[in-house]
């Protein structure tokens, strides 16, 4: 973070979840108002404020990453329904240039992708050197929705927390950034969110009957969650569980983990050609 901005000051250390510890996730926060101090519409307006500042930072970054190649950097977003995955990728990473982001969303493996191993597809999207990729769903969802519709059997998706794992560290092995965020709401938040998508014209086309399937095994995906974020969050590739229920907190703690990891590179623009300060361009 930058102590000379305060800001983007804002710690998100809190919402890390140290390897090894257990989740429980009705004991973390779905809302920010612990970490705000006194009046709480003066806060969210200075977090919006920094939310501007922090965007448009990353975005500067991210031309630094795409010039330098210094790394490779993948976001993941994880949470039920309705959490923000959509609305946290446009709200962050917003003004990133479409050269070196992409946004990869992960729905029901096609035939040729459940003909694979669960990881086939994954791999494939990862970014390349001087990318950043976010992650709407990921390889998490091969140890969520396919363990609680029982899509294939427990022996086989038991397995795959140490894959999860060891697939992680290889590529952060080979140069990638690694973070991963569960935007954890309330099931009250997702009933009014729901009802919006619902009540909203223009949020129809999100609207799945499905939706309400999952809605109605909250519980199995809260214990389902606790169990694969305990278990696969690691020093190289960390889990945050972020109170989501308020846009511009979620925004806040995804912005600020995401640039710490990117100002840590400590970027220099690259060495410019041999000779380039003898150049002179002809009329
Ligand atoms: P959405 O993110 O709203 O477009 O929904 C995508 C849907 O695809 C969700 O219902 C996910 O649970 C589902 N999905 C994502 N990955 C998998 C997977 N590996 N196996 C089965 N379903 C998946
Ligand atoms: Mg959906």
């Amino acid at each position: 973070m930058n102590p000379d901005d305060p800001a983007i000051a804002f710690d998100p250390t809190p919402f890390v979840v140290m390897p090894g510890r257990p989740v429980r996730l009705d004991d973390l926060p779905t809302r920010g108002d612990d970490w705000v101090d006194g009046d709480p519409e003066v806060a969210k307006s200075a977090a919006q404020d920094a939310n501007g500042t922090i965007s448009a930072r990353l975005g500067e970054l991210q031309e630094r990453l795409h010039a330098t190649k210094a790394a490779k950097v993948l976001v993941v977003l994880q949470g039920m329904d309705t959490s923000g995955k959509d609305s946290t990728t446009r709200r962050v990473f917003g003004d990133g240039s479409p050269l070196g982001i992409r946004a990869v969303p992960f729905g029901r493996p096609t035939e040729v992708e459940r003909a694979h191993d669960f990881l086939w597809r994954v791999h494939a999207a990862a970014p390349a050197d001087g990318e950043i990729v976010v992650f709407n769903r990921s390889h998490y969802e091969d140890v969520l929705v396919v363990r609680i519709d029982e899509l294939v059997p427990a022996e086989r998706w038991e397995r795959r927390f140490d894959h999860l794992v060891d697939f992680e560290r290889m590529l952060v092995d080979e140069g990638t950034v690694v973070r991963k965020f569960f935007l954890h709401i309330s099931r009250d938040e997702q009933h009014q969110r729901l009802q919006d998508r619902l009540d909203d014209p223009t949020k129809h086309w999100k609207f799945e009957s499905g939706d309400l399937d999952a809605r109605a095994r909250w519980d199995n995906y809260q214990r389902a969650y606790e169990e694969a974020i305990a278990r696969t969050s690691t020093d190289v590739a960390p889990w945050y569980v972020v109170p989501a229920d308020q846009k511009w907190f979620r925004d806040l703690v995804v912005g600020s983990v995401v640039l710490e990891a990117l100002e840590a590179l400590d970027m220099r623009w690259p060495e410019p050609p041999e000779g380039l300060e003898h150049i002179v361009i002809p009329d």
